[in-house]
């Protein structure tokens, strides 16, 4: 899985959106987020991203990023 991190904050760039084959972006308080449990790791969001906001879930250091993920994509 995927996570938006704070450096989509203010960018107002949708190519990841439009690339999602499977449309699990969603809108959070003041940036998008990906829903956990329908992103399914393709990583093709990844490159088009412009402000570089998203990254594997396994790297460290996501862990607000991953809560912050799932808890607004779930408000959907
Ligand atoms: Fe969508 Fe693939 Fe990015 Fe997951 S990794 S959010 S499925 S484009």
């Amino acid at each position: 899985t995927y996570v938006v991190t704070d450096a989509c904050i203010a960018c107002k760039y949708t190519d990841c959106v439009e690339v999602c084959p499977v449309d699990c972006f969603y809108e959070g308080e003041n940036m998008l987020v990906i829903n956990p449990s329908e992103c399914i790791d393709c990583g093709v969001c990844e490159p088009e991203c412009p402000a570089e906001a998203i990254i594997p879930d396994t790297e460290s250091g996501v862990e607000q990023w991953i809560e912050l993920n799932a808890k607004y994509s779930a408000e959907w």
